[in-house]
């Protein structure tokens, strides 16, 4: 019996709300009625979190000071606002504190990896984020998971971390979250039974990770055979795109549905995946916009451009239209399943992941790893565009892969990519990065045209 759970539940989260003054628990319950509502009503709760978020700016925000001149409505002027890159954020982080805020009451936290783009710094107040700690619950209780049950995360943020500190935030995470660990740079066969026995032990009701790395451990159960006796409740797929080829093999393996999450560090739980399949916003807590990559104008719905982000609740360091660099649309039409939250299409990848042909055509790197999922011979592959006119191309051939079996997929990548010269390096291994995603594509220059 899980002994932990009715601790989190009925000890800790109330210890929690009494001592620090914790308010996850009515958060939720206020998501849960709201996402009933009809439409017109959570957009106008939506618009008059917007303008109260808008007139904390005009009064407190230096970056937003101008809102307020001139006696107009800061709400009238929101869709002229420039959209905030993570660059701008970078340059002059201080700009965006409020007036009121106490830092050193603040969360700091930092967004994109060192790897990937310049991390930017940013402070969350705690309400904020028990704000999108709300978000996530409510979204885990449309499959029945509620807070305190087990989860197994497999996840590589604390590696670089040293072994004292690592230590205590797995105890952190036992008692506080009642979760343990898969660390995602440990997915090999040989570790594979250690990660098996541990599943047996500790039977949880879901398993949380990067879409990457739960495929990466299916493709290991696939090969090996191995699985866990009892299936959870659900596997949830987070900050990555989740291919249908790895919803597919991850529900094969763990026996259960695949949950998609979208949310981003400095952004919270953006969106759910309900049972019928379809992403809810989590509109209480965020506007979301979807933009022209190149001129940051709104798209009409259904067009997939890149999304911007306005966090209704943090008035601590409000970020007004933020660029996520994450591609996605925002489809018309309602779902079946009676929630009312608007909903977000499919996620495109992220706009760092688009490599741009000599003539200027942008070319997902979602469609190389459909072509790679076609052709077979391929194992793992990563592709950097170095300049518009040179890539390198990674491969990793399958098992049982003859010499010659992936010039097919190789001829297909550079037709897409006409007049840039793409050189091939076949290698045994590409491994994640440090936080454990995995990269397909890879553009190491300014997409032309676009604002930077
Ligand atoms: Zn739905």
């Amino acid at each position: 019996m899980d002994l932990v759970k009715p601790m989190i539940e009925h000890v800790v989260y109330p210890l929690m709300e009494r001592r620090r003054g914790n308010r996850i628990r009515p958060y939720l319950r206020e998501l849960l009625a709201s996402e009933t509502l009809p439409p017109d009503e959570l957009e106008t709760l939506q618009r008059r979190r917007l303008e109260a978020l808008l007139d904390v700016c005009a009064r407190e925000v230096p970056a937003y000071r101008s809102l307020g001149a001139e006696g107009a409505r800061p709400l009238s002027r929101f869709a002229d606002i420039p959209p905030l890159t993570r660059a701008a954020l970078r340059a002059d982080p201080d700009a965006f504190l409020a007036a009121s805020a106490r830092p050193e009451t603040l969360i700091p936290g930092t967004s994109g990896s060192t790897t990937e783009d310049a991390p930017a710094r940013f402070y969350l107040d705690r309400r904020t984020v028990e704000h999108y700690e709300a978000a996530r619950w409510r979204g885990l209780s449309w499959w029945g998971v509620t807070p305190g049950s087990r989860s197994v995360m497999v996840w590589g943020a604390p590696v670089e971390w040293e072994r004292s500190k690592q230590a205590a935030y797995r105890r952190r995470e036992k008692w506080l979250k009642n979760r343990v660990m898969i660390p995602a740079h440990d997915l090999s066969k040989a570790a594979l039974p250690g990660h098996i026995a541990l599943l047996d032990r500790y039977r949880p009701e879901y398993l949380y990770g990067y879409a990457s790395a739960l495929y990466a451990l299916a493709e290991l159960m696939r090969q090996t055979g191995l699985r866990p006796k009892r299936p959870p409740r659900i596997v949830l797929s987070t900050s990555e795109m989740l291919f249908d080829f790895q919803r597919t093999l991850i529900s094969e393996v763990f026996g259960c549905p695949v949950v998609n999450e979208y949310g981003a560090k400095d952004a919270g739980i953006l969106a759910y995946e309900c049972p019928e399949g379809r992403m809810h916003i989590t509109c209480e807590n965020a506007l979301l916009e979807v933009l022209n990559p190149r001129t940051l104008q709104p798209l009409p719905p259904g067009e997939t451009g890149v999304l911007a982000v306005t966090d209704l609740h943090n008035v601590s360091m409000p970020r007004l239209r933020y660029l996520l660099g994450d591609m996605a649309s925002l489809p018309a039409g309602h779902c079946g399943c009676g929630r009312t939250l608007p909903l977000l299409g499919a996620l495109e990848g992220r706009l760092v992941d688009i490599l741009v042909a000599r003539d200027g055509r942008m070319v997902h790197g979602n469609i190389l790893v459909r072509l790679s999922r076609a052709h077979g011979a391929v194992e793992r592959f990563q592709i950097v565009q170095h300049t518009p006119e040179l890539a390198t191309l990674r491969l990793v051939p399958a098992e049982g892969a003859r010499a010659g079996d992936t010039d097919a997929f190789v001829r297909e990548a550079r037709a897409l990519l006409p007049g840039t010269r793409v050189a091939v390096e076949l290698v045994s291994d590409i491994p994640p990065s440090a936080s454990g995603k995995r990269r397909y594509a890879i553009r190491e220059f300014d997409l032309p045209g676009a604002p930077q």
